[in-house]
């Protein structure tokens, strides 16, 4: 039984309770956003352009507001919950200036016809089923190019951050979004599958984990539905060699800490050469040593709670069998006393291909640390994930660094950066990792129909 609550996970604090739909109001917003769709279907690009940069303008309006939302609900500390609304901001902010352009239509020059020209159409209904990990900027990468394309949106949100999935839907109404063109649902997982098997829904989008995927995919698959799944990823960040070690750290602390350690492309795996090893790793150690999590809604803090007590309990019991297989921690591990769900940043080296710890994604503030001979033996470990999200390699030599990044089996691969996510840039994954991008025109490429009319 799904049940909808913030639960403050600093603090245990259970707040308010939100009724699930009952079999009634499942079949009132399936009618409503087929209805809806009729309607934001013939609305201009123009007055679409329109709603998203007042969405835009209201996310930047309302911000401390809704950054303090997540923050309660998922344990986001303060300055990275402003950093999530700003990136949504410019989401929104993005589809409204390029959103037309996009939609251009394209003439082809194919002989035995007049006219041959392909037009971006909107395909219908739309099922969003997003993760509490960053609850607005999810939404955003989802929503603003499909209600720009005139597609219209049922969403679900995770079950543990009602508040910013309610607050979202508040917000495009307050844009002027007709009310049925984006509908928030508090929907159970039996009515998630009821209500992407209804012929009026016409795709799904999920970021989540690979097990939700797979049992929305199935449905879907079942159904003939289009599907985008954003899963899970275990990123590897390469350390070739530095010229500034104490950035590259700096870098890789961030790239495994923010967000608590709970971001799909955080850098989970550092794979480091021979050479600079004992150099990152002493670094890596300290820079993590002088983080102390704490209260997620204090400006100084850095590192918060994982999202909730079942994620705590579910990480140390990841910690505890990488030990008892054989791994060892560098620093971390435990459990920090007191009330909330806080772990120590957790660091853990000689994890080898036989441990779960070297398959499975560690959601939180747990890196794991390998020394390599080779950076051929570097993309043969990195390579050999299931997951294939984004990777990262660290080299001031940016042709060596360049190769390599071209050998990773990921959607994204970066250079001296990691886990960079702007508006116009692809987002998205290969392998257990998902299929489909997010944001740039990629993501108005997925649930459209690209309609020939051929006029001889
Ligand atoms: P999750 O348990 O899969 O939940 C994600 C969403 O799916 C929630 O709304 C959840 O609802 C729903 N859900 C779960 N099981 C379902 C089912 N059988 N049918 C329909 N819906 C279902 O994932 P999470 O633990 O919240 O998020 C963490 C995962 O998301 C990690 O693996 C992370 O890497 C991944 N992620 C990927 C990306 C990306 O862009 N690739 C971005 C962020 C996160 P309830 O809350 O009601 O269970």
């Amino acid at each position: 039984m799904t049940t909808y609550q913030t639960v403050n996970p600093a603090t245990g604090e259970k707040g308010r309770e939100f009724p699930t739909l009952n079999e009634a109001e499942v079949a009132d917003v399936l009618t409503r956003s087929q209805s809806g769709y009729e309607a934001w279907r013939h609305t201009t690009l123009e007055e679409r352009a329109e709603m998203l940069a007042t969405t835009a303008a209201l996310y930047e309006k309302r911000a401390d507001e809704l950054a303090r939302i997540i923050s309660t609900e998922m344990g986001k500390p303060i300055t990275e919950a402003l950093a999530e609304v700003e990136i949504s901001t410019a989401i929104f902010q993005w589809y409204a200036v390029n959103g037309i352009g996009l939609l251009d239509e394209e003439s082809l020059d194919v002989a035995g016809a007049d006219e041959s020209v392909v037009h971006k159409r909107p395909i219908g209904p739309l099922l969003g089923v997003m993760p509490w990990n960053f609850p607005y900027y999810q939404v955003a990468r989802f929503a603003a190019p499909n209600l720009m394309l005139g597609n219209t949106i049922l969403l679900k949100h995770a079950s543990s951050c009602p508040q910013s999935a309610s607050v979202i839907e508040e917000i495009f109404q307050q844009a002027g979004l007709p009310r049925d063109a984006y509908i928030n649902i508090f929907a159970s997982t039996d009515q998630v599958a009821d209500i992407i098997a209804d012929s009026r829904v016409q795709g799904v989008s999920l970021t989540g984990s690979e097990k939700a995927g797979a049992s929305v995919a199935e449905t879907a698959g079942r159904n003939l539905k289009k599907v985008v799944l954003e899963l899970g990823g275990s990123d590897p960040f390469i350390v070739l060699d530095s010229d500034d070690m104490a950035a590259t750290v700096s870098s890789a602390t961030k790239g495994r800490l923010s967000n608590t350690g709970q971001a799909c492309n955080g850098a989970k795996r550092f794979i480091v050469l021979a050479d600079v090893y004992d150099d990152f790793v002493a670094k890596l150690v300290a820079s993590f040593e002088a983080i102390t999590p704490g209260d997620p809604l204090d400006a100084e803090t850095v590192l918060g709670p994982l999202s909730s007590q079942t994620a705590l309990d579910d990480l140390l019991k990841q910690v505890d069998t990488a030990v008892t297989d054989g791994a060892t921690v560098l620093t971390g591990g435990k459990k920090i006393d007191g009330p909330g769900a806080f772990i120590e940043p957790t660091l853990l080296t000689d994890v080898t291909p036989d441990m779960a710890a070297y398959s499975e994604e560690l959601f939180g503030p747990v890196a794991v640390v390998y020394k390599v001979a080779s950076a051929d033996e570097a993309v043969t470990l990195a390579n050999s994930s299931a997951f294939g999200l984004s990777g990262s390699v660290w080299s001031a030599d940016l042709e060596r660094a360049r190769d390599i990044a071209d050998q990773l089996d990921v959607g994204m691969a970066f250079v001296n950066e990691h886990g960079t996510t702007l508006p116009g840039l692809p987002f998205g994954g290969v392998k257990r990792s998902g299929f489909g991008r997010e944001l740039g025109s990629w993501g108005m490429d997925e649930f459209v129909n690209k309609k020939l009319v051929r006029v001889s």
